[in-house]
């Protein structure tokens, strides 16, 4: 079974260790810009701090569960069905998708 993102246990960012909610600390390589979508951490933005969800790559995987994104693993990953064996999220579509619209 799939674990959806509703199911998901919130928990602290690995890497600053903030509550979800919060903001990320200077430095965290978890966080992402919140101009250029990039590391934060790597890019020159003079963004405002990312707030921490929670779960890690909330959004991607929110997009995949709204559009039916779902890969599993068969010498490669394939595109397949959500009920299907060893299914999970196609979180490599999803980022390229949402980078494209935005
Ligand atoms: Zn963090
Ligand atoms: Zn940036």
């Amino acid at each position: 079974m799939i674990e959806l993102v509703k199911d998901k246990q919130k928990s602290n960012c690995h890497d600053c260790g903030v509550n979800p909610e919060e903001k990320h600390i200077e430095g965290c390589d978890v966080e992402r810009c919140t101009i250029c979508k990039g590391q934060s951490l790597s890019c020159d933005c003079d963004s405002p701090r990312e707030t921490w969800t929670g779960i890690a790559y909330e959004k991607e995987l929110l997009y995949c569960e709204e559009n039916n994104l779902w890969v599993k693993w068969n010498d490669g990953w394939v595109r397949c069905s959500k009920d299907d064996d060893g299914a999970t999220h196609d979180l490599n579509a999803a980022v390229k998708i949402i980078m494209s619209h935005e």
